[in-house]
């Protein structure tokens, strides 16, 4: 493996009750590659974004940034050092423009993340970028149309554009896939190779869709009950024995 990863887990370890949801995780996320995150419902894949940008601490472990111990870094400094992410479902801030959202994209979830990586590291030329985003989404909007007049599908495209504003090095994306139609599906993964290829971002996505992971991950890890069980390239994980047992014999079948 050539050149430093740009994100870095090790040993990371996250418990809640009875549930160990992070086992002993270790995995590198490189600059300029898209990185799969896959495994069953319940895995502890959500579970490992939460703890990369910093809304839930560790038990074991350490987390590194840019070879930057940032185990113990709030979650708002993470976000201005360049951990950026989307969610599963998008977070905007409701009864409000689309200009707004994308300028103060306020994640209301953890507290002023994006507001802060928005301030810290403001992008030069804001609405040319946007504009060439949107070329790459495949749609349009008046940047004064409230959030809510947006379709489900371009709300989610608009999460990840909004990430990339906030200029990230790495970006956690959690299931983009989801709700979107096939054309949108291919926008989004138009949007994550733009940002892996030009941007040299590094990318951790999690995707049950078989045909987005295995068509833009260079690198693929899978865990099952919080554990890591394969690691390595889409043609590796897809003829890994285990794999099949434990997720995609039934990802294929369902
Ligand atoms: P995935 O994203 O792979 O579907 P999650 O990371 O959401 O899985 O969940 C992993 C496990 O941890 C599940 O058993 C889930 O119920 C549990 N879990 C996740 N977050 C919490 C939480 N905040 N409190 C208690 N249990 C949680
Ligand atoms: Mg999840």
């Amino acid at each position: 493996m050539t050149g430093k990863p740009i994100l870095r887990l090790d040993d990371v370890s996250k418990r809640f009750g009875g549930v160990v949801a992070a086992d002993e995780v270790t995995f590198s996320v490189f600059p300029g590659r898209i990185h799969g995150l896959i495994g069953p419902n319940g895995a502890g894949k959500s579970t490992l974004m939460n703890l990369i940008s910093g809304i839930y601490r560790p038990d074991g472990g350490r987390i590194y940034f840019d070879g930057r111990d940032v185990t113990d870094a709030p979650s708002h400094k993470r976000a201005v050092m360049g951990i950026g992410r989307t969610f599963q479902t998008p977070r905007f801030l409701q009864r409000s423009s689309i200009r707004d959202n994308l300028l103060l994209g306020a994640d209301l979830g953890s507290g002023y993340g994006y507001t802060a990586s928005f301030f810290g590291r403001k992008v030069t030329g804001f609405e040319d970028y946007v504009e060439q985003l949107l070329e790459i989404a495949g749609f349009t909007f008046e940047w004064e149309d409230d959030i809510s007049s947006l379709p489900y599908g371009q709300r989610k495209l608009l999460e990840i554009i909004r990430s990339l504003l906030g200029a990230p090095r790495v970006m956690l994306v959690d299931e983009p896939a989801a709700g979107l139609n096939s054309r949108e599906i291919e926008n989004a993964m138009g949007l994550l190779d733009f940002a892996a290829k030009e941007k040299n971002i590094g990318i951790l996505l999690i995707e049950h869709s078989m045909d987005m992971i295995m068509n833009i991950c260079r690198d693929i890890v899978v865990i099952n009950f919080g554990r890591v069980i394969a690691a390595g390239t889409p043609a590796e994980i897809q003829s890994n024995e285990d794999v099949i047992v434990a997720y995609l014999g039934r990802n294929l079948e369902a």
